[in-house]
């Protein structure tokens, strides 16, 4: 018996970028390299994750962390220029924070979903909630404001 306070572990659910399935991560053990429980391909959260239309909502419901969806399209001058931004912050927030894009484009249903007017669009989620949102491209300060303040 100890009187350790016990942690609940920061997970989040993503999509496998190679085979689809959904698999829980554990986010405070990066360092372990978690794959894929269907193909065993790596799980990379150092960077954005991308998700569909079928299962973007148990990506953003099911993180423990922070969640930030970036809605795009490749065809998007504004969005290309979030992209570096939002590498960063996945980055320098692996584990803290949780960055999905959605091209959409090949997922038209979500943006509807989650009334995207334009892009590119970014969404502040914490437990499945919204608590922020930026329309247009926006310096990384911006983002950090919305991440943070909310
Ligand atoms: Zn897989």
């Amino acid at each position: 018996m100890t009187n350790e306070t016990v942690q609940p572990a920061a997970t989040a659910v993503i999509g496998c970028p190679f085979c689809d399935t959904l698999n829980r991560v554990t986010l405070d053990r990066l360092d372990d390299r978690p794959k894929c429980a269907q193909c065993e391909k790596p799980l990379l959260l150092d960077r954005p994750v991308q998700a569909k239309d079928d299962h973007l909502s148990k990506v953003i419901n099911g993180a423990t962390v922070p969640v930030i969806v970036d809605f795009y399209a490749d065809w998007c001058g504004p969005c290309k220029m979030m992209a570096p931004v939002l590498d960063e912050l996945a980055k320098e927030r692996a584990g803290a924070l949780l960055v999905v894009k959605v091209n959409s484009d090949l997922n038209p249903v979500s943006p509807q979903h989650y009334g995207v007017r334009g892009i590119p669009t970014l969404i502040v989620f914490k437990d499945g909630q919204e608590v922020g949102r930026q329309v247009g491209a926006a310096p990384k300060a911006r983002l950090i404001a919305l991440i943070d303040g909310a």
